[in-house]
């Protein structure tokens, strides 16, 4: 394992598109979702829309078949799978659900890739309707924070990843996302994290603007192949200096045992090489 964790927002991101939109596109029902978004919060508005669908005769395997063809970029999968390769501990962070990401994780192959997925609750009920709830139950407890939707804080969530972190052994933090809810988790990079936002997205623009706020360093990217290129560059290079480093140590180490060697035989002082 290496020491990095590598932090993906989901839609946008992960997949090229809004799953939530895309699954209300394809189901035919774009309009009552602009009318209720008028009056209550997106993730409110999700839960709604999974009850009207099902009145619609809408079952939960049609569902499904609409997330599996949801469009990713073909270059995504192999660069997910190339970083879990390389020893890299990638989690997911996200405001769509937890029905909607395993589905389409799993359809791709790649649900193994990921040690953690934080998002929204979602599951099937009793009635086979889809059910999308509050990461933060908003109605009983509010998070607090100006920059986040009341549902969730990602910045909340990251900081509770890094309290983890330490304990784990793990130092380096890569985070990708394109939306305005991926700002508050950047501010919580520190000076040894990589922030990778979206070019021309929400959090870039955001970013762009507030750069002194952020103390990661910032890597931005386009599209699926730039994600691959940018992301895998990092990772290999986060990787060697680690290894430099480690060498460095074991040098270090080498050169104190021969020198106290050398020293005890009286022998003349070894020559520095730098
Ligand atoms: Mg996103
Ligand atoms: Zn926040």
């Amino acid at each position: 394992m290496s020491g990095i964790v590598v932090v993906f927002d989901f839609d946008k991101t992960i997949i090229d598109i809004d799953s939530d939109n895309w699954v209300v596109d394809e189901l035919g029902a774009t309009d009552l979702f602009n009318e209720l978004l008028r009056t209550m919060p997106w993730n409110s508005v999700m839960d709604k829309m999974m009850a009207e669908l099902h009145s619609r005769g809408k079952s939960v395997e049609d569902i499904e078949e609409v997330l599996k063809c949801i469009p990713i970029h073909p270059r995504v999968v192999p660069a997910i799978k190339a970083a879990h390769a390389l020893g890299c501990d990638l989690r997911v962070l996200s405001d769509a659900n937890l029905f909607y990401i395993e589905t389409i994780l799993k359809h791709l192959g790649i649900r193994e890739c990921f040690s953690e997925i934080n998002t929204n609750p979602g599951f099937v009920n009793e009635e086979g309707v889809v059910r999308i709830m509050p990461f933060h139950d908003f109605h009983t407890f509010s998070h607090g924070c100006s920059l986040c939707p009341p549902n969730m804080c990602k910045g909340k969530i990251i900081e509770r990843i890094q309290a983890t972190l330490d304990t784990e052994g793990k130092k380096t933090i890569i985070y990708l996302g394109d939306g305005a809810g991926d700002f508050c988790p950047s501010l919580k990079l520190t000076e040894t994290d990589y922030m990778m936002p979206r070019k021309d997205f929400p959090v870039w623009d955001l970013i762009c603007k507030n750069r002194h706020l952020l103390k990661a360093e910032i890597h931005e990217w386009t599209d699926g192949e730039d994600l691959e290129r940018v992301l895998l560059q990092l990772i290999t290079t986060i990787i060697s200096m680690e290894e430099i480093k480690n060498n460095i140590d074991n040098t270090n180490s080498l050169f104190d045992y021969k020198f106290e060697k050398i020293a005890h035989e009286t022998l003349p002082k070894p020559v520095y090489v730098p």
